[in-house]
């Protein structure tokens, strides 16, 4: 058999881990933790830093593929690892996407729309680009961000001082506030020969910049569903990108489609795939990084996915058997011991007779966690 390597532990590579498990391959996973979500699934945990190019070189060696759930390792450690196994997507994909000014370059490079958006690198920058993007802006960090993290809204009377000192004072761009009437994403996948699929168009709903609720199906007018999935092959193709890669995007109040952000690795909106497809994000992850062909994408039933943050254990262990007690009802927990506010623990999924209907059972038996009787 064939061993998967998995650069970074959380629940995407946990749930990567189910799928290339069941279809035989041993895991092997790094990153600086122990008793990780991946790594309790996986044959091998190596706990080591990110910047350990002798570890990674080390870890890479015993692999036959290298993959990454985690995107913030440095082009260093990716090309330590691509002198002993083939690393997929390769590491200038991770490169480009882990810095929002360049994944916003490339993205214009493509042709591809995005928001207005300047590059700050200093606080004397900052008031000059608020000027020419206008307020409201959201003045993000270049590196590093997720859930919302590393962002502040700047508004007319904001005071560029607080704004830059809001994000720590690092290299940040500023993004001119898109009054969005819905966002939504493309999850797509490309294979080792170029082929590329997509699971058509997810509508997605944050809350407090977290993802909140995902449902299949989005309705949106032919040309405008032609026109996100078309983005979405050209930016899998534009990156050659070898794996799974999602486009979180916008609808503006007037239809168009802007670019939010990249996301080079299976995405918290595709977790529907995993019951709602014929085969899900972390199958085709797993067929594309390994050279495989992809597989069918097909959606089965009408899906909905609610997100499980720490802070339905702030009352004590969540009423599991409440939420189970519909049978259109799917859960998946990921391991994590520490259910702090904010953290992603868990999701679940639901059937429906149609989009609507998924989204209100799979809500409905997120709010049964906290049943009393
Ligand atoms: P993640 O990687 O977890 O998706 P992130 O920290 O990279 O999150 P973004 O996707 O940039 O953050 O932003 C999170 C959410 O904040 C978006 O999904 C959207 O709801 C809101 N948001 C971000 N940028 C803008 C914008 N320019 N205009 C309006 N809303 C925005
Ligand atoms: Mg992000
Ligand atoms: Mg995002």
């Amino acid at each position: 058999g064939s061993t998967l390597g998995i650069l970074g532990s959380g629940q995407l590579g946990r749930m990567l881990a189910q799928s290339a498990r069941r279809m035989g391959y041993r895991i092997h996973t790094l990153s600086p933790g122990s008793d990780t979500p991946t790594g309790q699934l996986a044959d091998r945990e190596v706990v080591a830093d990110y910047d350990d190019l002798d570890a990674i070189a080390d870890f890479a060696r015993q692999v036959d593929v290298v993959t990454f759930e985690f995107e913030n390792v440095a082009s260093a450690a990716t090309d330590a690892a691509a002198q002993h196994a083939p690393v997929r997507p390769r590491g200038q994909v991770l490169h480009i996407t882990q810095n929002r000014r360049r994944e916003k370059e490339a993205l214009a490079a493509a042709g591809l729309p995005t928001a207005p958006f300047e590059v700050v690198d200093t606080q004397a920058q900052l008031a000059g680009a608020i000027d020419r993007i206008g307020t409201p802006a959201i003045l993000k960090t270049a590196g590093f961000g997720y859930d919302g993290k590393g962002q502040t809204r700047v508004d007319r009377d904001t005071d560029p001082a607080d704004a830059w000192e809001a994000i720590g004072g690092v290299p940040a761009v500023l993004e001119g506030f898109v009054d969005f009437a819905a966002e939504l994403s493309v999850v797509a996948a490309r294979g080792l020969d170029g082929a590329v699929v997509d699971y058509g168009l997810i509508e997605n709903r944050h809350v407090d910049h977290i993802l909140d609720v995902s449902i299949v199906d989005m309705p949106l007018a032919p040309e405008q569903a032609k026109a996100a999935r078309d983005i979405a092959e050209t930016v899998l193709s534009a990156l050659d990108v070898v794996g799974v890669l999602c486009i979180e995007l916008f609808l503006t109040r007037d239809g168009a489609l802007l670019v939010n952000e990249l996301a080079p690795r299976p995405h918290n909106s595709g977790h529907l795939t995993i019951e709602g497809c014929a085969s899900s994000q972390f199958d085709q992850q797993l067929r594309a990084v390994c050279g495989l062909p992809l597989g069918d994408t097909r959606r089965l039933q009408p899906v909905a996915m609610v997100n499980l943050l720490g802070d339905h254990w702030a009352g004590g262990e969540p009423a599991w058997g409440a939420a189970l007690a519909d049978p259109a009802v799917n859960l998946h927990l990921y391991g994590k011991a520490e259910a702090s506010a904010g953290r992603k623990m868990g999701h679940i999924t639901a059937f429906g007779s149609d989009r609507d209907d998924a989204a209100r059972r799979a809500t409905a038996a997120r709010a049964a966690l906290h049943s009393t009787e």
